[in-house]
């Protein structure tokens, strides 16, 4: 029952599974305000036992490392999480005021403030247990036949949980100016199919674990102890055939594997017992002629399993998947039964406390209508203005590095720059506010609030089909702690919340914070250019603009990126993987080179030599390694390592850089040192 937006290369700052941070109070008190006080470069927090030229990110980092341990109910701890602390003080202050009463009935303040207190109400949500659902188990109990499954499958897709599979509604990607229907693969409980496929003992151990889980979901909602084990080893068994028909995360990186578009008769007569005409209708999507059919061989088996599968068996699947996307809004029970099992992947000791996910989910729920009293707190305009400069000096430094560039042609060179001029940033907050007015949020469950405002989105993006693209459009909300490109769009995004210290800090130099806001601004850009977004053209549609010399060119030296990250171990027998990481690795290298020629341009205007005993490139390199600074779990670790196309953030900080002659000389490093390859290995791209 959840939905990943397609496309959206965000740079997660704040990885692997939980978003949230550890210093306060119990549950209901007060918090008091940690008041990091972080600075965007810091030498305290350096390693100097370690050579610079050795371990780059261990001497920037090893001291804050070393006083900075993992917090109980966290899996990792790193920069966004220090930042998201901040947040969380300042979210809970503007929560806490909306839900102080008075606010007229369908306002954002009361939508808002209802939302929040709803979801900290743990006496109603305890002594309503499974009620909020009990409609939709009944539903489920009474199903008599593989069309009432169907029929409800259908319902909760309207209501925007992907049970089974995914419909999203997105721009055609061969056609941006207008939006269409694909669908995707999925119906999995684990995190992607190989989960399913590994044939280690460890990946073993975790799919018993998972059906011990499956298991006890279902005992506590209804199945005696014999009928839950048989449900989920059936359960299990389904999921498995899905998992096999499923494409890799690898293999879903190729944009194309989203495209395939079909006349719906076509799709009907692929599927027999899955009639795509009726399911359009349901979703009020019966004027659509054709959608992306994304992934055939997954709804072939679909279409078999429909027809195989036993009625009980679907009947708890449907039980299962629902309680597994609505737990973490249940009673106690169900939320500690989700945290077991969740923990496994994260290594997280604790749950986090309640304001903090209440927090996290009205954000996630109502994004817009937080971010809207968020930003009138937390960005003053000044900090608009110089994120405006920088992206034009990042800009005018990658056309100049594209100018350059020796193993391009003309031709793909000159489409190169004009995609660079027509990319469009967006910064802060959305000029035009989302309209929540349709969506309903009141007091009668904390679930009831959770499934309203999904639903109103789910309704929001079906909506857009035939309708003019909406170029105002944000996919984060300004609160959050991270930012984007879309290549569909030509568009990099920054909400308001990355633009703070220590990831940007107004006090500091630019050295520091090219270093880091800088090249993340350039990470973004370059997403246009990695193996991923060099797809799309200026207009964001996927057109070929390469000539065939020029793609061979370029895939010659990726390679040599993906062979390096290949050899990077994360834990003993762990490597990262180059491939699944590649874009996001090229984002990297690519982001920090341009940064850093930026930057060279900043230093005519203004040269303030060195500061606290760096020069401005060293400063600049360790603000870099400094916004990567990150402890993780083993267990988070492995997650990252299997499932995120972003590599983990040692070989994030010290994998480009050993690209770099301009970070050897910064500091000195010769031939033969771990921080300098040699030039055969070195993957010299953008
Ligand atoms: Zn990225």
């Amino acid at each position: 029952m959840r939905f990943a937006p397609i496309l959206l290369l965000a740079l997660a700052l704040l990885t692997a599974g939980c978003a949230g941070t550890g210093t306060d109070t119990a549950d209901d008190g007060i918090p008091e305000n940690p008041n990091t006080n972080a600075r965007g470069l810091d030498r305290k927090n350096l390693d100097e036992s370690v050579s610079p030229c050795e371990d780059f990110y261990r001497y920037a980092n090893g001291s804050w490392m070393d006083r900075n341990p993992i917090p109980a109910d966290q899996s990792t701890w790193g920069i966004g999480n220090e930042m998201q602390e901040r947040n969380y003080f300042l979210l809970r202050s503007i929560l806490d005021d909306a839900s102080d009463a008075g606010a007229a009935k369908g306002t954002n303040k009361q939508k808002v403030g209802d939302f929040w207190r709803m979801a900290m109400d743990t006496d109603t949500i305890e002594k309503q247990g499974l009620e909020p659902l009990q409609a939709d188990l009944d539903r489920v109990a009474a199903a008599a036949s593989a069309d009432d499954i169907l029929a409800i499958i259908t319902d909760w897709h309207r209501e925007g949980a992907s049970v089974l599979f995914g419909f999203a509604i997105f721009q055609d990607l061969m056609d941006t100016t207008q939006y269409i229907g694909y669908a995707v693969q999925g119906g999995l409980g684990l995190p992607d199919r190989d989960y399913y496929t590994r044939d280690d003992d460890e990946s073993a151990a975790l799919r018993d674990k998972y059906r011990n889980h499956v298991a006890r979901m279902l005992t506590m909602t209804g199945s005696d102890e014999a009928e839950a084990g048989a449900e989920a080893d059936a359960i299990m068994a389904l999921e498995t055939r899905l998992a096999e028909a499923s494409l890799t995360n690898v293999e879903m990186r190729n944009p194309a594997t989203y495209y395939n578009i079909q006349p719906v008769d076509h799709a009907n007569a692929q599927t027999p017992r899955f009639n795509w005409s009726r399911y359009l209708e349901a979703m009020d999507l019966g004027e659509l002629e054709t959608f992306s059919y994304a992934h055939p061989k997954f709804f072939a088996e679909m279409n078999s399993a429909l027809g195989d599968t036993d009625l009980d068996t679907w009947k708890a699947y449907l039980r299962w998947h629902l309680i597994d996307g609505f737990a973490p809004y249940l009673s106690d029970a169900f939320v500690q039964a989700n945290f077991d099992w969740t923990k496994e992947l994260s290594g997280a000791e604790e749950l986090r406390p309640r304001w903090k996910r209440a927090i996290d989910q009205t954000s996630g729920s109502l994004g817009e209508a937080l971010g809207e009293v968020y930003v009138e707190r937390a960005f003053p305009p000044a900090t608009k203005q110089k994120a405006d400069e920088m992206i034009e000096n990042l800009r005018a430094s990658i056309r100049s590095r594209i100018e350059q560039l020796d193993w391009m042609t003309d031709e793909t060179r000159s489409q190169a720059l004009t995609k660079l001029e027509s990319f469009v940033s967006k910064i802060g907050y959305p000029d035009e506010w989302r309209d929540y007015s349709p969506l309903t949020i009141g007091t009668d469950s904390y679930v009831a609030n959770v499934r309203a405002a999904t639903a109103f989105e789910a309704k929001r993006n079906r909506d857009k089909i035939g309708q003019p693209i909406d170029r105002n459009e944000w996919g984060m909300a300004p609160q959050v702690i991270n930012a984007y490109y879309n290549p569909v769009m030509t568009e990099i995004v920054f909400p308001a919340a990355i633009m703070q210290p220590p990831f940007f800090d107004g006090g500091m130099d630019d050295a520091v914070n090219y270093g880091a806001m800088g090249a993340v601004i350039g990470h973004e850009f370059m997403h246009g250019f990695d193996d991923q977004g060099s797809r799309f053209d200026a207009d964001g549609n996927m057109k070929n603009w390469w000539s065939d010399a020029d793609r061979a060119a370029f895939e010659e030296r990726t390679a040599r990126l993906v062979a390096q990250y290949n050899g990077m171990e994360a834990l003993e027998g762990l490597n990262v993987d180059g491939q699944l990481t590649l874009g996001e690795n090229i984002g990297d290298l690519a982001g920090v080179t341009m940064a850093y020629y930026a930057l060279q341009k900043a230093l005519e205007g203004e040269n303030p030599g060195e500061i606290d005993g760096f020069t401005p490139e060293q400063r600049f390199f360790l603000a870099w390694a400094q916004s990567w600074r990150r402890n993780y779990r083993d267990e988070a670790l492995k997650l990252q390592v299997n499932t995120d196309v972003h590599s983990p953030s040692m070989f994030r900080t010290n994998g480009p850089l050993a690209n770099m002659p301009e970070f050897a000389a910064a500091f000195g490093c010769k031939d033969g040192d771990a921080m300098v390859l040699a030039a055969d290995q070195r993957a010299d791209i953008w």
